[in-house]
């Protein structure tokens, strides 16, 4: 009964789709992300290698664990003019660590009210949460060849977030693939860092390559195919993703540097606090100003006539 009316409210909170799970073990994907780590496929994120005990078992996250509510939000931007210097769009607006925390504690704030005994933990992509694996286990949606989450009629541009709590809810049916004999995203990656269905070497993807390796990317201009700060490649050729509309999220407008032209770009080489105050709590933050600026001129200097 809960879960329909949780459900409701996440709705009302901008939320374009809500899905409940069991906590329980993961012992598929802990043996598909052992094999990933063993691999080295992680490069330089040593991080992902902690934790595995969290990773693979949210009751040793949270104690108490019983359910997981899993939420989608749209990030699909009003399409742009093309420009050579190609940012995520996932990173356009405000940095949605902080936006859809918020609504997160606000949806926390009603489900309480609703239910006071409720009690969990919120995140986004901010803590060992396997949130792909949870999300297709909640029927939110599944994992794709390109390993994002696809959703019918939606496609794959949003951002996945998870409440873990300590109450029952009715837990919904697991979303089967639909990918079917579709290779788009594997035959469009630029860098062939599709190594099979659903495995990414991050060390050859554009993303990893121009948002967390530390050290500047080893991929070349043509490699890059003009990406500054992450890629969209394998979603842009999915065709689920005709289905994706524009979100009405304030917070998520493209800020300028998104739009900037090549005049621009060599504007702010001579004055990085232009650079600076475009990505200051924005995801761009996470590559920090070095990278991308970094980024930006080596673009700049491939696009001068
Ligand atoms: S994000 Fe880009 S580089 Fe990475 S797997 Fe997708 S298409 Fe390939
Ligand atoms: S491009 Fe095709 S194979 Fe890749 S995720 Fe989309 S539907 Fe699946």
């Amino acid at each position: 009964m809960y879960s329909d009316r949780i459900k409701q409210l996440s709705y009302k909170h901008g939320f374009l789709a809500c899905g409940i799970a069991k906590a329980e073990n993961l012992p598929l994907a802990s043996r598909q992300l052992k094999d990933w780590l063993d691999m080295g496929y992680h490069g330089e994120m040593a991080y992902l290698e902690n934790h595995f005990d969290k990773r693979t078992d949210l009751r040793n996250l949270v104690e108490g664990a019983k359910s997981i509510l899993c939420l989608a939000f749209n990030y699909f931007p009003e399409p742009r003019n093309k420009t050579d210097f190609k940012i995520a769009r996932y990173a356009y607006g405000d940095d949605y660590h902080i936006v859809i925390k918020e609504k997160l504690f606000a949806l926390m704030a009603d489900i309480q009210n609703l239910i006071p005994s409720f009690t969990g933990r919120a995140f986004v992509d901010s803590a060992p949460v396997m949130e792909r694996q949870w999300a297709e286990r909640a029927g939110i949606g599944w994992i794709g060849k390109n390993s994002l989450i696809l959703r019918k009629g939606v496609g794959s541009y949003f951002f996945l977030a998870e409440i873990i709590c300590t109450i029952e809810l009715d837990a919904d049916k697991p979303e089967t693939d639909h990918c079917g004999t579709c290779t788009a995203c594997i035959d469009a990656c630029p860098t062939q860092a599709i190594v099979q269905s659903q495995v990414i070497d991050s060390r050859l993807c554009i993303s990893y390559q121009t948002i967390e390796k530390k050290e500047p990317s080893t991929l070349s201009i043509e490699e890059s195919k003009s990406w500054i700060y992450g890629c969209d490649i394998c979603q842009e050729v999915c065709p689920w993703n005709r289905f994706a509309e524009a979100n009405n999220e304030p917070r998520f407008s493209p800020r300028d540097i998104v739009d900037w032209s090549a005049e621009e770009w060599r504007i702010a080489s001579k004055d990085l606090s232009l650079i600076k105050k475009q990505i200051t709590r924005s995801a761009m933050e996470r590559a920090g100003i070095e990278k991308i600026a970094s980024q930006g001129f080596t673009q700049l200097n491939a696009t001068k006539p």
